[in-house]
C-alpha cells in the first residue's frame, strides 16, 4: 500500500472525473491521499473532498505565487480550518522564484506568517520550492522550522540542501521528476535519504512520472515514482511501501483526532 502525500484532486483538471481519479488510485494501492489547497477555491474544494471520502485528508495553505492575494483574514480562516479533523497540515507555501506575479519580499512574509501559523496549531508544514534553493533554507533556519518540521515536496535541490531540510526535522518526497531519465540530480539525492525521512508523491495534475510524463498526472501514478526509488536503492518495491507509508502516518497521524 502507498500513500500520496501530495495531490491535486481539487483542480480544474479533475473536475469531470475525480471520482473515477480516485477510484483508479485505490485500485493501484494507494491507501490515503493528501489533497493540497492553496487558495481559496482550491481550499474549499480540498474540503468538500475529505468530508467525502474516508482515505482522502487535506491539507490547507497559500502557495508562494500567490502570495500577493493572500491577507491576515485569508491566513484567519486557514488557521480555523487547521482545526478540522481531516486537516493534517499546513502548505503548500514556501517561495517559488519561477513566476513573478508576487515578489520575493511578498512571498517570504506570507511564508513566514505560515511558519508561525503551523507552530501555533502544531502541525507539519509542506514547504513548494522552486529555484528558490537558498532562500528557503534561509528562511526555515531563521524561523527555527525545525521543531514544526513537514515536508519538502518534490524535492529538487542538490544533496548539501536535503542535508540542511533532514537537520531540519523534514521529510524527502520525491514525485514525477525522479523518474525521468535525464533526472541525474534527484536520482542521485534519493539514493541517500535515511529509510526513516523518505516520502512519495505525484503532485497530480502535474509533473506525470515516466512514461506519462507530459501528460496529465494522477495518484494511481504514485506507484510508478515508488518503484523507481525501490530500484534506486536496491530495495523491493514493497519495502519501499512499507517505509514511505511508515514515514506519512508518522508525520501526519491521521487519525489523531
Ligand atoms: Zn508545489
Ligand atoms: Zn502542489
Amino acid at each position: 500500500m502507498l500513500i500520496d502525500t501530495h495531490v491535486h484532486l481539487n483542480a480544474d483538471q479533475f473536475a469531470e472525473d475525480a471520482e473515477e481519479t480516485i477510484e483508479r488510485a485505490r485500485e493501484a494501492g494507494v491507501e490515503k491521499m493528501v489533497v493540497v489547497g492553496f487558495d481559496t477555491k482550491t481550499i474549499n474544494l480540498a474540503m468538500d473532498l475529505v468530508e467525502k471520502h474516508e482515505d482522502l485528508y487535506a491539507a490547507v495553505g497559500w502557495h508562494p505565487v500567490d502570495a500577493v492575494d493572500c491577507d491576515d483574514e485569508k491566513l484567519a480562516w486557514i488557521e480555523e480550518l487547521a482545526g478540522h479533523p481531516k486537516v493534517v497540515a499546513i502548505g503548500e507555501t514556501g517561495l517559488d522564484y519561477h513566476w513573478d506575479k508576487s515578489p520575493a519580499d511578498v512571498q517570504k512574509d506570507i511564508f513566514r506568517k505560515q511558519l508561525h501559523l503551523a507552530r501555533r496549531v502544531q502541525l507539519p508544514i509542506i514547504i513548494h520550492d522552486r529555484e528558490a534553493h537558498e532562500d528557503i533554507v534561509e528562511v526555515l533556519q531563521e524561523e527555527n522550522a525545525g521543531d514544526i518540521g513537514g515536508i519538502m515536496h518534490c524535492f529538487q535541490g542538490d544533496q548539501k540542501m536535503a542535508e540542511a531540510c533532514l537537520d531540519m526535522n523534514f521529510y524527502i518526497s520525491f514525485g514525477g521528476p525522479v523518474t525521468f531519465k535525464n533526472a541525474k540530480l534527484p536520482k542521485e539525492v534519493a539514493v541517500t535519504i535515511p529509510d526513516d525521512r523518505l516520502l512519495v508523491e505525484t503532485d497530480a495534475p502535474f509533473l506525470a512520472p515516466h512514461p506519462y510524463r507530459g501528460k496529465r498526472n494522477e495518484p494511481a501514478y504514485v506507484k510508478l515514482v515508488a518503484e523507481q526509488l525501490a530500484e534506486l536503492r536496491g530495495v523491493s518495491y514493497e519495502t519501499l511501501a512499507g517505509q514511505t507509508t511508515a514515514n506519512a502516518e508518522a508525520l501526519f497521524q491521521f487519525d489523531r483526532r
